[in-house]
């Protein structure tokens, strides 16, 4: 067994099990010994039921009752209901489609009971707690369990049995940092690391063992953007392009003025290209702070230099999006270019027709997404490449890009709010130009952080802006029901939703496991205003554009962090009418209110993202993944930031201590053994 081989490989795992780790994208053994748990659940004393809180997730010692047990259907589902109580405190509770309980829970017996408990007019309830005899929780007590995210079917108690084979197999035994890091920064050994992580005992390995993966994740993608830098950042010699009045009659035509910070990103873009070297720029700006119009001075120059300029977007939507503003812009400001869209799903014909016009130069604005990198597309004549919400793609993608001209232009645009410090170290081979402005006159988005007693509230106020011709964005952490019943997700929600709404809105859903087509349909019917309410999980947080949009609900917004929430919130408030966030808190500990509060103070989110870093500390690693973009398969470049900055300034170290003997067999082993994305995806 390697880090290569496929999953059936694992005792254990047989065909059809094997379909539930695809669905959770998980295909060698690798992928599952980086799947970690995404939280630790503590087996914890157990209370009485007097002592329990009312709310959150609590674990309660009782007695099953004598009476009071109730079986009874309701529409498709099955009720098992019964009630705990002591003096005069009473919990209700309610099984689903678990009528043998019914046989298991017998009068007298004593059970711990452990879920997430509400108070609903008056009453304290909990749905489908998790229930253990007393003797059986006794042996828990006080151990850490390990929490998956997992899909329909499978069980944590699987994981880890297939992970206890895996870890039986697999070598783990070679030290692959030089023994003095090992020894200065305090690493426990690569299979601890594993074994701590899958089979935790004390809650401080766990975040040692961690640490050690982050480090050498992060040590060896600075290595390699350091090495990078050096070998390409600067010095590609290209013809230079001329300036042209073209940009400066666009720029007086536009109906506003660039502001400060568009006006001397441009100015750095048009010298980059006006210069003898290619440019390598990213530009960094917060949703709405206008990139796009950057990216079409930058296209227009290089095709009124006689070249052309490809602009990549993530998905089909956004490219469309950026090709229809492009035209329109042509035709209103009589634009000397020639646009041509290029996205997967034209037909072959159509797409015979682009590649033709791209090859003879018939088309000079070339707009697409991957499809732009495909084998089929020879460019004839590329000066300029820019991506949209580029840390979706990875470097080597950016690169195939590159290829296809000859020393081309490279400007990469971002709106990840990612402090300064960072990301120097992140996209050290690129330039930063950073737009820390935005442009006047916008309504601001009012906000509010509420508690899920809101919810009936919220659904009456989106009743109201869909009477009002509006539509809404309601984002759930979760693509379908898991283990953790206290998640909203996607598919029960919009179902949920529909049925609040009956015919007087259309619901819909979207998740990233949907095909692609799919997804697109969906995106598409919105941007049509066919679909009212979109239930989403954070895919749609890469630029889509649709201005009507003007409320934006998130359920269990404590599950994400303040950046990646800042993005969702940057979905509204894009058209002229007022726009709304309301960010339902699931978990009512102050540290998770007063971190969510900062969305009400500030619409800034480079201020947010250095904000949640501070807030939440070293310590606080689990549940929540920043920064989805960078999909790093430990590290999370907010919550392990002081990790990245020291392996940053270690790179540098190592790489003028060591010699490149040393330097590549160590990279070669980072990336046969962490995957080969690890050091090149992220930028
Ligand atoms: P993003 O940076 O999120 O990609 P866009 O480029 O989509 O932002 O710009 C958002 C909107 O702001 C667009 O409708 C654009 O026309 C407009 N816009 C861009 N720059 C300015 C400006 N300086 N003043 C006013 N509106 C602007
Ligand atoms: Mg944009």
């Amino acid at each position: 067994m390697d880090w290569n081989s496929d999953l059936t490989s694992v005792k254990g795992i047989g065909e059809k099990t094997v379909e539930l780790f695809h669905k959770m994208e998980l295909y060698t053994v690798r992928d599952l010994l980086y799947y970690f748990p995404r939280d630790y659940e503590k087996f914890e004393e157990p209370n009485t039921i007097l002592n329990c809180n009312n709310s959150g997730i609590v674990t309660i010692h009782a007695k099953i009752p004598y009476q009071n047990m109730e079986l009874r259907k309701a529409g498709r589902k099955v009720l098992f209901k019964f009630y705990l109580s002591e003096g005069d405190k009473r919990i209700d509770i309610t099984y689903f489609n678990m009528a043998f309980l019914k046989n298991i829970f017998l009068p007298g017996q004593e059970y711990v009971f452990r879920g997430k408990i509400e108070e609903k007019r008056g009453r304290l309830s909990m749905e489908q707690p998790k229930y253990y005899k007393s003797e059986e929780y006794a042996n828990f007590l006080n151990t850490l369990q390990p929490i998956y995210s997992l899909t329909k079917g499978l069980t944590s108690n699987f994981i880890q049995k297939a992970v206890k084979e895996i870890l039986k197999q697999i070598p783990l035994e070679e030290e692959l940092l030089p023994e003095y890091i090992v020894e200065k920064y305090q690493l426990c050994t690569r299979r601890e690391a594993f074994e701590t992580l899958h089979f935790p005992k004390m809650e401080e390995d766990v975040l040692n063992a961690r640490r050690r993966l982050v480090f050498e994740e992060f040590l060896a993608f600075c290595i390699n953007v350091k090495l990078q830098k050096s070998t390409d950042m600067n010095l590609t010699v290209v013809n230079p392009l001329l300036r042209t009045a073209a940009t400066e009659r666009l720029l007086e035509q536009l109906p506003y003025k660039l502001t400060n910070a568009q006006l001397k990103a441009w100015e750095q873009i048009e010298n980059d290209m006006a210069g003898d070297y290619a440019m390598n720029r990213m530009i960094q700006g917060d949703v709405g702070s206008g990139k796009t119009i950057l990216a079409v001075l930058a296209l227009i120059m290089a095709a009124s230099n006689g070249r052309q300029g490809a602009f990549m977007a993530p998905t089909e939507v956004l490219a469309k999006q950026h090709y229809d503003s492009i035209i329109e812009m042509k035709d209103k400001y009589h634009l000397d270019i020639k646009p041509i869209l290029l996205v997967g799903s034209m037909t072959a014909k159509e797409k015979r027709r682009a590649y033709e016009r791209i090859e003879m130069g018939l088309a000079n604005v070339i707009v697409g997404t991957h499809a732009l990198i495909q084998g089929g597309v020879t460019y004839y004549d590329l000066a300029l490449v820019i991506t949209d919400e580029q840390h979706r793609f990875g470097v080597r993608q950016r690169q195939r890009l590159q290829e296809k001209g000859d020393n081309t232009h490279i400007l990469v645009m971002s709106a990840t709010p990612i402090p300064r410090t960072l990301a120097i170290v992140l996209f050290g081979d690129l330039h930063l130009s950073v737009l820390d402005e935005m442009p006047v006159g916008r309504l601001p988005i009012k906000n509010c952080v509420v508690n899920t007693s809101y919810r009936e509230k919220a659904y009456q106020f989106m009743q109201k802006e869909i009477d009002a011709g509006h539509q809404v964005y309601c984002i759930c952490p979760m693509v379908e029901a898991g283990e953790m019943e206290n998640l909203e997700n996607v598919e029960d929600y919009a179902e949920k939703l529909q049925e609040h709404f009956g015919s007087k809105a259309r619901v819909s859903y979207l998740h990233g496991k949907m095909r692609p087509a799919l997804k697109n349909q969906i995106m598409e019917d919105f941007a049509a205003k066919n679909i009212d309410v979109l239930v989403s999980t954070t895919v749609i947080e890469v630029g889509i554009n649709v201005p009507n949009a003007t409320v934006m609900m998130v359920e269990n917004a404590e599950r994400f962090g303040l950046a990646q929430l800042h993005q969702l919130r940057g979905r509204v408030g894009r058209g002229k009418d007022q726009s709304y966030c309301i960010f339902i808190n699931g978990n009512q500990n102050n540290k998770t209110t007063e971190r969510l509060e900062l969305l009400n103070k500030s619409n800034d989110g480079f201020y947010l993202a250095n904000e949640d870093m501070r807030l939440r500390g070293p310590g606080d690693i689990f549940g929540i993944r920043q920064s989805g973009e960078f999909a790093f398969r430990v590290g999370d470049i907010y919550n392990d930031s002081g990790i990245l900055l020291e392996t940053a300034a270690l790179a540098d170290e190592i790489i003028l201590a060591e010699s490149t003997k040393i330097l590549f067999p160590l990279l070669e082993t980072f990336r046969a053994e962490v995957g080969n994305e690890v050091d090149f995806r992220s930028i």
